[in-house]
């Protein structure tokens, strides 16, 4: 089934102009790899973008630049890959270790990726049925669903869906009954804990 979940147009140029800084592309690449219609935008914002750049002055080429490109355009179109199977594999994608599991809750887990001076981007395990605390984000996050599904105030989101929010968004995602759920989040700045309990714990997980 298709993502009824899509990244924002911005987001989407941001990926195809190599302007999202490091961790972020990892989460919407994820949602590409589910959604063919996201990709085929990307390819037509990158195409926009060489078209661009044709219009400057010309510079060195590799003299099988051309040959390379027109192959590339006589080739079979990319294949939707499968979403990954696991934790692991979903970083293995882009050759990036995985850190330590930390335990949120009972059930609950992060797996941080890449923490740049630009937010962090991690794994969250979330069991069948559980909760996360109520929260707030202190600048942009993207969730890509990578197995399962959760729902929270702005709808559900099941896999290959891709959630974006901002600072103006509070919200507490539970995971479907019957199934975990494992999402790739890249978060700008850290959550805004909206319960004591929470702002107790958050300096342990580092969210
Ligand atoms: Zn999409």
């Amino acid at each position: 089934m298709s993502p009824r979940h899509h990244p924002s147009e911005t987001v989407l140029l941001g990926l195809a102009a190599g302007a999202l800084g490091r961790g972020a592309p990892l989460v919407v690449e994820a949602h590409l790899r589910a959604c063919p219609a996201c990709r085929a935008e990307v390819a037509r914002l990158e195409a926009v973008g060489g078209a661009l750049l044709e219009e400057l002055p010309p510079a060195e080429m590799a003299s099988n630049a051309l040959a390379r490109t027109l192959a590339r355009l006589d080739g079979p179109p990319p294949r939707a890959a499968p979403l990954a199977e696991s934790a692991e594999s979903a970083a293995a994608l882009q050759d990036l270790p995985v850190g330590r599991r930390r335990w949120l809750a009972p059930g609950i887990w992060m797996r941080p990726i890449v923490r740049g001076p630009r937010g962090l981007a991690y794994l969250l395990r979330t069991g069948p049925g559980a909760a996360l605390l109520a929260h707030g984000h202190t600048g942009e996050e993207y969730v890509s669903v990578l197995r399962g599904a959760f729902s929270d105030e702005t709808g559900r989101y099941g896999p290959g869906d891709f959630a974006q929010s901002d600072e103006r968004l509070t919200h507490r995602p539970v995971a479907d009954p019957g199934e975990e759920c494992l999402c790739l989040i890249w978060a700008e700045g850290p959550m805004r804990m909206r319960t004591l309990l929470g702002r107790a714990l958050q300096p342990l997980v580092g969210l």
